[in-house]
């Protein structure tokens, strides 16, 4: 028996977006009310609230009505001036697109680039931005998704602030399934969505913004306003009693409600534990097939996905569509530069299990092995069982 292409897979194992938790697609399915219905008004506020508890903030973040590119490219449009010189730090492919936009936006567009397999070395930054003190703002991703790789942004936020620059950072795939937050990191502005470890379909932008970056976007001139890309318009939207600057994703609020419950209820520790384990587990699971890990070394590793390194001489495309058509379990590819060299397999919002891990590592092993690659698959898999049971103790 093979799946078919043309059915939903029985399991969705990706790096996003993912199959979202089963209480947001209830949520998506209740009552839409008119945006200026005092009820919704009074809601919308709530949801804000809710999402400022979630990232810790002063304020309500900003909830835009588009996926988190959306509100990447709105932080670029309305932060970096005309003559502002930009670092972007690029460790993969998000990292290095966010200098696209950057790019743009900004008089001069500098960066410090690693392989896609690295995290970025916070003191190359410092002594960059020690020789180069016109950089104005600085931009990096967290967990560079394609690679699954995390960057110390802590570390690179303090170095930041110390120079006296602004830091965008792209947390959208880390946001919810590890302990980061737009305070730790010192970000001005912190873009993430609910559509990678929060468990909901890609539809909304969620961004933080700090007072440094509001006082910069607020004397920025050219910071788009009446626009999608604006995020001034949204700054006070999030009260009862001001306006809408367009109509809001209604039915993607009543589902990220929803999933802002679900982590409050579980607690941000036992969320950010839920997915540490699971990445483990599955990391057992691939190196104990005789297969590596894409990432340099397990340090930078993310918890969110694992990104695993194809053979040589075998193509990750084919392996995808066998994991597919002989278990019905959907994985990711690389994208750009990471695209056929490895697999991902997401560990996000409700697929952070450890079972799931045991399945993916099952579903890959067993696709690899019947394109003829060398790979012990029941030693794997004793791996990460065993590393499952040592961790249930
Ligand atoms: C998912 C993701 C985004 C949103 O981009 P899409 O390609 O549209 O899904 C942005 N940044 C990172 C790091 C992501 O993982």
């Amino acid at each position: 028996m093979r799946y078919a292409e043309t059915k939903p897979p029985v399991l969705t194992l990706t790096a996003g977006p993912v199959d979202a938790y089963p209480e947001v697609l209830r949520a998506l399915g209740t009552t839409v009310l008119y945006d200026y219905d005092p009820a919704f008004q009074a809601f919308f506020e709530d949801v804000a609230r809710k999402a400022q508890a979630v990232l810790g903030t002063d304020t309500p973040p900003l909830i835009l009505q588009g996926e988190p590119v959306l509100g990447l490219e709105a932080a670029a449009a309305s932060l970096i001036a005309k003559d502002d010189v930009v670092l972007n730090l690029a460790s993969g492919v998000y990292g290095k697109g966010f200098g696209y936009w950057a790019a743009r936006y900004a008089k001069e567009l500098r960066e410090i680039e690693v392989p896609y397999n690295e995290a970025i070395d916070p003191e190359s930054v410092r002594s960059f931005l020690a020789e180069n003190p016109d950089v104005k703002v600085v931009s990096v991703c967290h967990h560079d998704t394609p690679s699954g790789t995390i960057n110390d942004i802590n570390a690179i936020g303090g170095i930041v602030a110390d120079a006296g620059a602004l830091l965008i950072v792209d947390a959208v795939s880390s946001f919810g399934g590890i302990d980061v937050s737009p305070a730790d990191c010192k970000a001005a502005i912190f873009v993430t969505g609910p559509n990678k470890c929060l468990g909901c379909p890609p539809s909304l932008s969620l961004v933080a913004v700090s007072d440094a970056g509001w006082e910069k976007i607020e004397a920025n001139p050219d910071a788009p306003f009446a626009s999608m890309l604006s995020l001034k318009d949204w700054r006070h939207a999030w009260k009862k009693t001001e306006a809408f600057p367009f109509t809001p994703s209604v039915a993607e609020i009543n589902g990220l409600n929803a999933a802002l419950d679900l982590y409050l209820a579980e607690g941000d520790r036992a969320v950010w534990a839920r997915h540490a384990l699971t990445a483990a587990v599955c990391r057992a699971g691939i190196t104990g097939m005789g297969l590596e890990i894409w990432a340099a070394r397990e340090e930078i590793a993310s918890p969110t996905t694992t990104s695993v390194k194809m053979p040589e001489g075998i193509d990750a495309a084919p392996v995808l569509a066998e994991t597919r058509a002989r278990y019905g379990v959907s994985l990711s590819a690389g994208r750009a530069e990471t695209l056929g060299k490895l697999v991902r397999v997401g560990h996000m919002g409700p697929t952070a299990q450890p079972a799931y891990a045991l399945v993916a590592a099952a579903a890959l092993g067993g696709a690899l092995k019947a394109l003829g690659a060398d790979v012990d698959v029941g030693a794997g898999l004793a791996a990460a069982q065993a590393y499952w049971d040592q961790a249930i103790g």
